[in-house]
């Protein structure tokens, strides 16, 4: 293997790399540092978030950036403001011995004029997302036309948030003879069309098998009864006393309820989903990066760009729609070499998405049995045992009161007394575990479905209302809860679905905003969020451009007048140039209160509807 200065890299990073403790490269640091230092060619890694894969990219472009130029020589991509930080803050760690390097990160949803001066003060390599880069080019605050490298970390998640377009525009304003660095933990074949028009002959470096998950984590599931979930739960944080980890749910709801379920039974949790503010999901994140929580739940978009090292496991509580979220979900253990447990808690019927799986991992999923009772109370029995090794006496304080205490328990004899100390922690667990039922081998049968149809069966599917963005069509039955906004661009200005999630969270500068339908007509379009965003859309779209060009988003009001809620109109009127204030909303019927009289009226029409236009897969 080989060392990082047999790679080639300069004294001042070797410096850094001794204080951060990296002794060795990682396998996909092993092959990307030389052929980035030395082959100059393009490059499409596989390589999932853990792998090593910001040092991969990152060292040998800032080994060989000028530091004595102020000119942008590089340029970073990236989906989330979390992550972008995050690379920021190790690029800087990298370059602390590195006299004049700057990083500058730029992202949506902090202030734009403070990002501008700092690009104003010289930087030479600058990490961003895609919507706020494309604003910087547009008010020429960001010139790219000159950079010697490109990179598109996470490209499977930029193009999955609805950033497609955006890159598009970016990469055609950067030069022929730049090295795109290209890394993402899956391909799907937009991956590979990019690849395909803007990199010339990429060598590929494939850390894993396709689409595939880490071989450093193992896959294990437990199958029970829908209604048991929540219970195997329990059992699988009570058998794992230092469990460290991440519980993943598909909504908001059911992330707050586990968590508050959780924590109501005393255990060591919080949530994190899309309606928390910046400042209360940096507190939970805070909370357990300190380890001061041990499981986090979450919503896959909370937990995007979440950075956090040593995760011991992560748990399906439901199983992602897409399959490809599971090796995200899976990636946030066994990282940088380490080991790690994904568990999925399933239901009988979900044997088949189980083998689709497994195919797509390429490892075989290895069924566990739900832990009983007496599990339980042997694992939390040694637990305390091994606590009680390890405490530290406080010699000084407790000496004193010794006598006494002996004095106290003079006859009682040694075997008594261990049983009573153990018993004084352990019997709580005993109490609750001594009528528990045996979860294995349970039919999914009536009991089960009244649950689900307590829920409402199609079950999930009421749960769904809930969902953060990442599934597709409308969020909610009842529309009532959102508020429907008019947006000046349509497809004549390239707009669709995808991109439209892309332009709000990019304004919004987070991804969590509950979207919901999305109609796109030639000129104009209409999307929907959860009405208490309102203000936060209609702030964050106040002074907004999209490809140089300054837009207007307003509340669409329900045309009374016009009947059956089937037109509606802008709330200010006049001045777009979407021409006209009223259009018909493409959920009204196709009725004679079309203006223009032609029966497919594409403007009518919406060209796409629903969040996402494209699958993954
Ligand atoms: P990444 O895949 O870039 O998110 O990196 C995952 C984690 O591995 C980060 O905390 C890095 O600091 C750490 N890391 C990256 N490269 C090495 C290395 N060669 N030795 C030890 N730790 C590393």
């Amino acid at each position: 293997m080989q060392s990082f200065k047999e790679l080639g890299l300069s004294a001042p990073i070797m410096q850094a790399l001794e204080d951060l403790g990296f002794e060795n490269p990682t396998p996909i640091q092993q092959k990307a540092i030389p052929t980035i230092m030395d082959d100059k060619r393009d490059i499409v890694a596989l390589a999932q978030t853990g792998t090593g894969k910001t040092a991969a990219f990152s060292l040998p472009v800032i080994s060989l950036t000028d530091p004595s130029s102020s000119n942008i020589q590089s340029l970073i991509l990236c989906p989330t403001r979390e992550l972008c930080i995050q690379i920021t803050r190790d690029v800087e760690s990298f370059t602390k011995y590195m006299k004049g390097f700057k990083v500058t990160a730029v992202y949506g949803g902090a202030s734009i004029s403070n990002q501008i001066s700092e690009l104003k003060r010289g930087t030479q390599m600058v990490v961003g997302t895609p919507g706020r880069i494309l604003d910087l080019i547009s008010r020429k605050a960001l010139k790219i036309q000159h950079i010697q490298w490109l990179v598109l970390d996470e490209a499977d998640e930029m193009l999955n948030m609805g950033f497609q377009e955006d890159l598009d525009s970016i990469l055609s304003e950067t030069p022929e003879t730049k090295q795109t660095l290209l890394f993402s933990a899956t391909m799907p074949p937009e991956i590979a069309r990019i690849a395909k028009r803007y990199m010339h002959e990429p060598v590929t470096i494939e850390m894993s098998e396709r689409n595939s998950g880490s071989k450093t984590i193992s896959h294990e599931y437990y199958s029970v009864p829908a209604k048991y979930r929540y219970e195997v739960l329990k059992r699988i944080a009570d058998v794992n006393p230092d469990i460290y980890g991440i519980v993943f749910c598909r909504t908001r709801r059911e992330t707050k309820e586990i968590a508050d379920k959780l924590m109501a039974d005393g255990y060591s949790a919080d949530a994190l989903y899309g309606d928390l503010s910046q400042a209360q999901r940096d507190y939970v994140m805070g909370k357990f990066r300190n380890r001061k929580i041990q499981m986090l739940v979450a919503t896959d978009v909370a937990a995007r760009g979440i950075d956090v090292n040593d995760i011991t496991h992560v748990i399906n509580y439901d199983l992602p729609d897409e399959l490809e979220v599971y090796i995200h979900r899976s990636g946030r253990t066994g990282r940088a070499g380490k080991s790690g447990i994904s568990i999925s808690i399933l239901h009988s019927r979900e044997n088949r998405k189980l083998r689709d799986l497994e195919r797509m991992v390429g490892q075989k999923f290895e069924q566990k049995p739900v832990p009983e009772g007496r599990d339980v109370c042997e694992i939390q029995l040694w637990k305390l045992v091994e606590k009680i090794e390890s405490i530290k006496i406080n010699e000084n304080e407790i000496s004193g009161f010794m006598p006494a205490i002996e004095e106290r328990f003079a006859n009682m004899s040694r075997e008594d007394m261990l049983k009573r100390f153990i018993s004084m922690e352990f019997n709580s667990f005993l109490n609750y575990y001594k009528n528990a039922p045996d979860l294995n081998n349970l039919e999914s049968g009536r009991g089960d479905r009244s649950e689900r149809s307590g829920r409402g069966d199609r079950g999930d599917r009421s749960d769904r209302g809930d969902r953060e963005s990442g599934g597709r069509g409308r969020a909610r039955g009842n529309n009532e809860d959102y508020t429907r906004f008019f947006i000046n661009v349509g497809s004549y200005g390239n707009m669709n679905a995808a991109r439209m999630m892309g332009v709000i969270n990019e304004q919004v500068g987070h991804k969590n905003t509950p979207v919901g339908r999305i109609d796109i007509m030639e000129k104009f379009a209409f999307f929907e969020v959860e009405k208490k965003f309102e203000q936060e859309i209609l702030n964050a779209f106040k002074d907004a451009q999209i490809d140089g060009k300054r837009v207007a988003v307003e509340v669409a009001q329900p045309d009374n007048k016009g009947g059956g809620g089937s037109r509606e109109r802008r709330s200010g009127g006049g001045g777009f140039s979407g021409g006209g204030s009223r259009e018909r909303r493409s959920s009204g019927g196709n009725d004679g209160g079309n203006r223009s009289g032609r029966s497919n009226n594409r403007e009518d029409a919406p060209v796409s509807s629903g969040r996402r236009t494209f699958k993954r897969r």
